[in-house]
């Protein structure tokens, strides 16, 4: 993604709304102090990338299932699950589950925050190998991420998973 880097001091914020001192990029959706609050409040359902995402991919027709578990008895649930395709998505948010480009460890706390969000990559992880192991194309899609890009990346997953049971078995 082009997120220009920015050298730019951060903006005052009282410290009720920002604790953890995330900066988001400028004009994304969690540059709001409202929206940027309720991301920080902890990770949730319906948050607003999520829904775009999920309304994107919905208007090219694809139907899925939101926050289920796709494997039963593990206590893993994906964002966007698609059960004949096996394909599961996650959009991972920018702070908890440390992207590359917007994560900063907060000046507070930050032998708090260190260990908490390594233990979310590496739950993360551990859950991408669990899916694997199924026979899941797992997705992970930071919220920085366009709506309509997510949507192409997870048309093309599911779209070519359909297409491999349509395709009949190879002759050894
Ligand atoms: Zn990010």
């Amino acid at each position: 993604m082009g997120v220009p880097k920015r050298r730019a001091k951060p903006k005052p914020s009282p410290a009720s709304s920002n604790p953890v001192g995330y900066q988001a990029p400028e004009g994304s959706w969690a540059s709001s102090a409202a929206t940027r609050k309720a991301m920080q409040a902890n990770r949730s359902r319906d948050t607003r990338p999520e829904l775009a995402v999920r309304s994107a991919v919905h208007a090219r027709g694809l139907r899925y299932r939101v926050a289920v578990r796709p494997i039963r008895g593990v206590r893993r649930s994906a964002d966007l699950v698609f059960t004949r395709a096996r394909v599961a998505v996650f959009i991972d948010g920018c702070f908890w589950h440390g992207c590359p480009e917007h994560f900063r460890l907060p000046a507070t706390n930050p032998d708090y925050w260190g260990p908490k969000i390594r233990a979310n990559t590496a739950r993360d992880a551990e859950t991408d190998a669990l899916l694997a192991l199924e026979g899941w194309t797992v997705l992970r899609i930071w919220e920085h991420t366009l709506a309509v890009e997510a949507a192409t990346r997870i048309e093309g997953a599911v779209r070519e998973r359909l297409a491999g049971l349509r395709r009949p078995p190879e002759v050894p």
